[in-house]
């Protein structure tokens, strides 16, 4: 924002392109070749930095070297099933990290910040489309309590510290990538997620996709979720720092669309994209997962003059055209 330098700090270890953390695996989407395409997508340079968010003395001379005027974090460990394996690795990443984060920012005087939140914070729902105002709390896995216990402390603080601003931005399932098709998702392993793995497919990586259940009660039995362009979610974000200038307190918005897609639907509208057939198999349910899970949208759009553009052929046209271009990600192999 206003006198604020661009910069890009990497914090916490799973997202960060080569910050070491034996005990956990490098789930690491964000490579150093995609900083540099970034680079040349927006011609400017972009102020880099690599630290652990768990490093108090790191963020601490961090924040004396820039003056910020607002943070938007994303920094933590992501795997829903892996968190299920190391609750205190994640606990310590994304709870103490953040906790760390705030204290810094306190400490030098930066009271506005936009957090990535998640949909997986309503749990199993009690009713569709997932207003704000929907419970929060029944998560079922470390992960999503992660989010939970931040967003709760996030709040806590802005009821003690008035001068706090803080939005938080609950996502639905972002996909898709840059039109440009030079950046896009690139998990390293095994996509535990439903459309890079389809994309994989498509391109001829993997043999055939396992769908996780067919008998939900949702129209087709396969499980239906709010897949948003993820050009629509980066949006979000500059429409959050706006509203941060407004000195809005605490505010909480869903990152949605609105519409919810079962997974056979997404795979018919993936092959249209690609011309490609994509082959699968019904597999049993993954446990954890819910029937059907969409948001609405409405407050984000009446409160950040935000709303989601982009529909379900463009987030696939996108996607196939980064797998198409980068059939092995960002390395060159
Ligand atoms: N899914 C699937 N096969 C996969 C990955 C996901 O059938 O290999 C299904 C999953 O059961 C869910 C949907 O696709 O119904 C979206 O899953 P994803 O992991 O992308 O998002 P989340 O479940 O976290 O919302």
């Amino acid at each position: 924002m206003q006198g604020a330098r661009p910069l890009s700090a990497c914090a916490g270890t799973s997202s960060c392109p080569s910050a070491s953390s034996p005990s956990i695996s490098p789930g690491a989407d964000a490579l150093p070749e995609s900083l540099r395409r970034v680079q040349q997508i927006v011609h400017q340079p972009i102020l880099f930095q690599e630290l652990d968010i768990t490093n108090e003395a790191a963020l601490q001379e961090l924040f004396s070297k820039h003056r910020f005027s607002a943070v938007m974090h994303f920094a933590g460990l992501k795997a829903v099933g892996e968190s299920v394996q190391k609750p205190l690795e994640y606990y310590r990443v994304n709870l103490t990290g953040t906790i760390r984060l705030l204290e810094t920012m306190k400490a030098h005087g930066v009271r506005n910040i936009v957090f990535s939140s998640s949909a997986t914070v309503y749990g199993d729902p009690k009713y569709l489309p997932l207003d704000e105002n929907h419970p929060v709390g029944g998560c079922t896995n470390p992960y999503g309590k992660s989010k939970y216990f931040i967003e709760e402390m996030i709040r806590d603080l802005c009821k003690a510290e008035r001068d706090w601003n803080a939005v938080l931005l609950r996502y639905f399932n972002p996909i898709g990538a840059h039109e440009s098709g030079m950046i896009g998702e690139d998990p390293q392993g095994i996509p535990n997620n439903l459309m890079p793995y389809v994309a994989q497919v498509a391109v001829g990586r993997r043999e055939f996709l396992s769908v996780f259940g067919n008998d939900y009660k949702t129209d087709d039995g396969t499980g239906v979720r709010d897949y948003i362009h993820v050009v629509d979610l980066a949006k979000g974000h500059i429409a959050a720092l706006k509203k941060l200038k407004e000195n809005c307190g605490c505010k909480i918005y869903n990152l949605g669309t609105g519409t919810g897609y079962s997974v056979l639907q997404m795979v018919q509208a993936m092959e249209k994209a690609s011309g490609r057939e994509i082959k699968y198999k019904i597999t049993g349910r993954r446990e954890g997962d819910v029937a059907s899970c969409y948001a609405n949208p409405a407050l984000a759009e009446r409160e950040l003059g935000w709303k989601a553009a982009f529909g379900l052929d463009k987030m696939c046209e996108d996607l196939w055209r980064w797998q198409l271009q980068n059939p092995t990600g960002f390395s060159k192999n």
